[in-house]
């Protein structure tokens, strides 16, 4: 299955491999304190490919907070959160919210809280490298 989601504006655009077909959709509503305010859900395939697209790099910017292990990849003219990475050991991981999607049945995915205060850096990391999306690219510039 391709998933296609963007933020509002389409400056950022990203595209998911989800092979095979998947059932269904596991998403995790995160209740850290950034996710609680602008309502971030993500999902993420340890086997997915993640191709990640910033049409114009300037409206784009990475928000930080906390331990500052993941970037938030906010699009700046329309205040959309579409992808989060991680670098970890030099590889890139990214999970994608769900709420970005285009053009999925939104029965396909499965919507659940997650809180994941608490856990040491090396949980999170660990973590990280087991569940998120392992195969990512980011590209700038029209397509
Ligand atoms: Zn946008």
């Amino acid at each position: 299955m391709l998933i296609h989601g963007s933020c509002h504006c389409r400056n950022i655009t990203f595209t998911l491999r989800w092979d095979p077909e998947p059932a269904e959709i596991p998403a995790r509503a995160c209740t850290c304190s950034f996710c609680s305010k602008h309502g971030g859900v993500w999902t993420s395939n340890p086997r997915g490919s993640l191709r990640v697209r910033i049409e114009d790099p300037r409206l784009g910017s990475e928000y930080e907070f906390g331990t500052k292990t993941a970037k938030f990849h906010v699009c700046n003219r329309c205040g959309i959160v579409p992808v989060v990475t991680s670098m970890i050991d030099g590889h890139l991981y990214a999970v994608v919210s769900v709420n970005a999607f285009e053009g999925v049945d939104p029965a396909l995915v499965r919507r659940s809280p997650a809180t994941f205060e608490g856990e040491s850096q090396d949980t999170r990391l660990a973590r990280r490298v087991r569940n998120w999306i392992a195969d990512v690219e980011f590209a700038t510039g029209a397509p």
